[in-house]
């Protein structure tokens, strides 16, 4: 089996005054080095945290130009400065509300490891799709369209992060859990060949400690994406802790 990464999604949450809380994670987090454990926080905190803790701190999203007049834009390099070690990319939040599509995806996550950043890409379906029966295959070609071109493996993690599961509390059964993360090793070893086995696919939307042991228990689920149960410490290091 991999070794698990639980990532945090801060999404928009957190000020300078949650920087005692980040380093209440990063201490906690040392008590299970079998664990890969990082969090990835509002842009504007990076440097603060980065400086903090020696806990690995991502974006939440990355430009794919390297520089130039996209107000509003960070570049790969700049979060690389302000001292963070990954990003997150095409997470539904901004494919949604951002518009992104899978081909600006594929060139934000091509953009962030050249860049050095490690990536983690995000797919998934919606309620509609999942109720007509078509997730695996939407799934899948979302994937294959907004895969880097090539990737180590170890410095890429897909999250499949079904949209009906992002802060609700439902979660899909363990069976379409371990169906969609089978779908996407395959698809993966169909892009990467034998890399493709080392890439590490974690499941996001509503992961609690309460339902954490029971998702890693599943065939190739190799960590999780964690939205509010990452904001607190206390609800956060559970779940890593049920990865070890
Ligand atoms: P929740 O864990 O709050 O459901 O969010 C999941 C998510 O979107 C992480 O990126």
């Amino acid at each position: 089996a991999l070794k698990k990464l639980v990532a945090g999604n801060w999404k928009m949450h957190g000020m300078s005054g949650d920087i005692a809380e980040i380093e209440a994670i990063a201490r906690t987090a040392r008590d299970y080095p079998q664990v890969d454990v990082a969090l990835c926080v509002p842009a504007i905190l990076i440097e603060r945290a980065a400086r903090a803790v020696d806990l690995p701190i991502g974006g939440q999203d990355v430009h794919f130009a390297e520089q130039g007049a996209h107000t509003g834009c960070i570049s790969a390099k700049m979060l690389r400065d302000a001292g963070a070690k990954l990003t997150i990319v095409g997470h539904s939040e901004r494919r949604d509300a951002q518009r992104e599509s899978d081909e600006e995806v594929k060139a934000k996550a091509e953009a962030a490891l050249a860049c050095g950043l490690d990536v983690i890409l995000c797919i998934g379906e919606s309620l509609a799709v999942r109720e007509a029966g078509s997730a695996v295959e939407i799934v899948c070609a979302q994937l294959a369209a907004s895969l880097p071109r090539q990737a180590d493996p170890n410095r890429l993690a897909i999250a499949y992060e079904p949209i009906w599961a992002i802060g609700t509390g439902k979660i899909p059964t363990m069976a379409e859990i371990a169906e969609m993360h089978a779908a996407l090793r395959r698809q993966l070893q169909e892009a990467y060949g034998a890399d493709g086995a080392d890439v590490r696919i974690l499941y996001g939307g509503s992961v609690k400690a309460s339902n954490a042991s029971e998702i890693f228990a599943v065939p190739d689920v190799d960590g999780a994406l964690v939205g509010g149960a990452s904001l607190k410490q206390a609800d956060f290091i559970p779940i890593v802790a049920a990865a070890a």
